[in-house]
């Protein structure tokens, strides 16, 4: 199993140090703010959705390691899925964050990288964090498309 943390571990500092899908979106149709006082985590999440799929997605904010590894890890995982997988995928991320088995019919791929931080309660709200702010900016009200 150290194997196996360790492989994790390395996936985590990679997307801390260089996280997938930051910036700006020039076309997007959704967008929330999130914010975790408990450790000082902020991030926004730029959505484009069209016919109740993400189609892309993108977030900017700083935090600690967690926080954007979980975000960039996040942004990875719900690219192109459907609102309806993606609330799937929420949910069985969180259940997994949370010690609770996880519905096996949806395979968490590269997010399980995050399960190791069920074992550090505070630090739940961190690898949550995109994951809250996600689902605010999908059901924030949509926006026309902009182009910036
Ligand atoms: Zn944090």
């Amino acid at each position: 199993m150290s194997e196996l943390s360790d492989l994790y571990q390395e996936l985590i500092i990679d997307h801390s140090k260089r996280p997938r899908n930051f910036g700006q979106l020039d076309s997007k149709t959704h967008h929330a703010d999130g914010h975790n006082p408990l450790c000082g985590d902020k991030l926004t999440v730029f959505l484009l959705i069209q016919e109740d799929r993400i189609v892309d997605l993108k977030f900017v904010g700083s935090g600690c390691a967690i926080s954007t590894a979980s975000a960039s890890l996040m942004t990875d995982a719900v690219k192109g899925k459907s609102l309806k997988a993606v609330e799937h995928l929420f949910q069985a991320f969180h259940d997994v964050l949370t010690g609770k088995e996880p519905d096996a019919n949806v395979p968490l791929g590269k997010l399980g990288a995050l399960s190791g931080v069920a074992e550090f309660p505070v630090r739940v709200k961190c690898a949550t964090l995109s994951w809250h702010t996600l689902k605010a900016a999908i059901q924030s009200e949509a926006k026309p498309t902009t182009t910036e």
